[in-house]
């Protein structure tokens, strides 16, 4: 299965990070195919081997050096004592995890769990923060279906992922702490030397590139001229604005990238200034 120099990337088989983890891999370049119960495949053009694994396992396998990569949520790499290297965010896969307690009882801060039970799949980040915190409850392990522990009477309180919330409100239960804050985290082994590490690297940077221009736009307007400075000021671009002359004189053309979160902002700074015929479109790489 694996050559000298092929590396292994670990992601999820099924679940929630499974089609951001190949949207990923396929815009950094990668070509490969999937089929349903395939536990790999192998990328057509680079020395790549793709493993569809548990995503509880990928934090131990990357760690022993079976996956060279791997594709997991930060709260997994926070409940796990694998020793796996974090190289990049990926902004896909964005949840919390979180204390939650029925919408009726009587526990308003973590300090009214204290002798109470709480359920849980992350008993290790649970206990850690209780430990911080100075509160003494039991933590009860479960596997799955945490949501239900208060009503069966397993547990007084759940910790558990969140994101929209909308298990929470179906079960009446309602969010008292949140403990950590988590997205899908590109991960690799601890030693990795040569031409594997090269092309690690190589990754690297087309997932940076990938993840750059996800937080990117590109976008064209014209201006008057003398409005120069200003659009330098709104839109620096990597270095320096695009500018370019137009027929008329008195206008110009300016090209450059904004940030997603400041888009809508810069635009309306942009009309002030008396720009108009402002575009934008989707950057698909972005290398600084
Ligand atoms: P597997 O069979 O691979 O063990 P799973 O049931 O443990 O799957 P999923 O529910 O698919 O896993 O969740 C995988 C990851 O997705 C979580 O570890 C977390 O990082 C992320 N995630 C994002 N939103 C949520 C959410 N609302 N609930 C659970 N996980 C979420
Ligand atoms: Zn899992």
């Amino acid at each position: 299965m694996k050559s000298n120099g092929t590396i292994r990337i670990a992601v999820q088989r099924s679940g929630r990070l499974s089609e951001g983890s190949l949207n990923l891999l396929k815009s950094m370049g990668l070509q490969f195919e999937t089929y349903q119960n395939r536990l790999f495949t192998r990328c057509r053009n680079m020395p790549i081997d793709i493993l569809f694994l548990r995503d509880d396992d990928i934090p131990e396998y990357v760690q022993d050096g079976v996956a060279d990569l791997g594709i997991v949520g930060s709260n997994l790499l926070d409940e796990s004592n694998a020793k796996a290297k974090r190289l990049l965010s990926l902004d896909f896969g964005f949840c919390s995890l979180a204390i939650a307690v029925p919408e009726q009882s009587e526990f308003k801060t973590i300090v009214d769990l204290a002798g109470k039970k709480i359920a849980t799949s992350y008993p290790q980040t649970l206990k850690r923060y209780l430990a911080e915190n100075g509160v003494d409850a039991e933590v009860i392990l479960l596997k799955g279906c945490v949501e239900v522990a208060p009503a069966l009477e397993v547990a007084d309180a759940i910790c558990d992922l969140v994101s929209t919330g909308s298990t929470l409100r179906t079960n009446r239960l309602t969010v008292l702490e949140t403990i950590s804050k988590s997205q899908a985290t590109l991960i690799a082994t601890p030693n990795v030397s040569g031409e594997k590490q090269q092309l690690i690297e190589r990754l690297l940077l087309r997932a940076g590139g990938v993840q750059e221009a996800r937080a990117f736009k590109y976008i064209m307007f014209n201006l008057p001229e003398k409005k120069l400075e200003d659009a330098k000021a709104l839109v620096p671009g990597c270095d320096s604005p695009t500018v370019m002359p137009l027929a008329d004189p008195a206008m110009i053309a300016v090209h450059s990238v904004v940030e997603e979160e400041r888009f809508w902002e810069v635009v309306e700074k942009i009309k002030e200034c008396g720009g108009s015929g402002i575009l934008v479109s989707p950057i698909e790489k972005f290398i600084r």
